[in-house]
């Protein structure tokens, strides 16, 4: 008989113990599973995503002004392999515990013509509880803002789970004048993709970086004050 309040101390110390700063747990039911571009057989009976977050170096991000620097680009490559080898170690934990899981890439875009990953990190994080989706439109966390990257673990161990967020950016603006590229509008939902996307391409190009990244409202964002 598996308790889902052991399986869940268990994996959370296992990823407090790796360097994870955030740890949520979403019902995969609440979470349109018509977003997960997966085809695996588990799929349908996983009932759990572990989101896990780490904390990126507010001293890295502090350097940043107008553009991502090479500091920043080598952090969020280290951190990316970080969060796959803790989605590596949920999984074999969880294996020995007699279940399922799937380590979903923590930045691997699988549909270029959407620039879309296996499931959306950040939305799966919303749904674990770890924040809501900001002006920015990336996750926000209460304690550290936009300043963490995110992986999740698909997965039938019986969990305990997490109600959704319900907080907002309430009155900040802090992301919007930053932004270089003018994508960030009042509104979440009148996020200027398009313009973003433009300008971490142009980025990638200028700085001759291998990723499209940017850094910048990632910085702006400690949470609304
Ligand atoms: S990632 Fe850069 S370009 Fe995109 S919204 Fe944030 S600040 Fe603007
Ligand atoms: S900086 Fe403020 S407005 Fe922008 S995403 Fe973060 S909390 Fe929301």
């Amino acid at each position: 008989m598996t308790n889902s309040k052991e399986n869940t101390e268990k994996i959370k110390t296992l990823c407090h113990q790796w360097g994870a700063a955030l740890f949520g747990v979403a019902d995969l039911g609440s979470f349109k599973k018509e977003e997960v571009l997966l085809s695996s057989p588990w799929i349908d009976r996983l009932s759990c995503g572990i989101s896990v977050g780490f904390h990126l170096s507010d001293s890295i991000l502090e350097a940043i002004e107008d553009h991502p620097t090479p500091l920043y680009f080598h952090h969020y490559q280290r951190v990316n392999i970080l969060l796959d080898t803790i989605g590596l170690i949920i999984t074999s934990a969880i294996q020995d515990l007699g279940y399922q899981a799937i380590p979903i890439p923590a930045s691997q875009i699988v549909d270029w013509k959407t620039q879309k990953g296996h499931l959306s990190h950040k939305h799966l994080a919303r749904a674990a509880g770890l924040g809501w989706i900001g002006r920015n439109n990336l996750l926000v966390n209460e304690k550290f803002g936009s300043r963490v990257r995110l992986v999740t673990i698909l997965t039938d161990l019986p969990l305990m789970t997490n109600p959704p967020s319900i907080q907002d950016c309430g009155s900040c603006h802090a992301c919007l004048s930053v932004c270089p590229a003018g994508a960030i509008k009042e509104r979440q939902e009148n996020f200027d993709h398009l313009r973003c996307y433009e300008q971490l391409r142009t980025f990638a190009k200028t700085l001759h970086f291998s990723h499209n990244i940017c850094g910048v409202c990632v910085k702006a964002c400690r949470g609304p004050k």
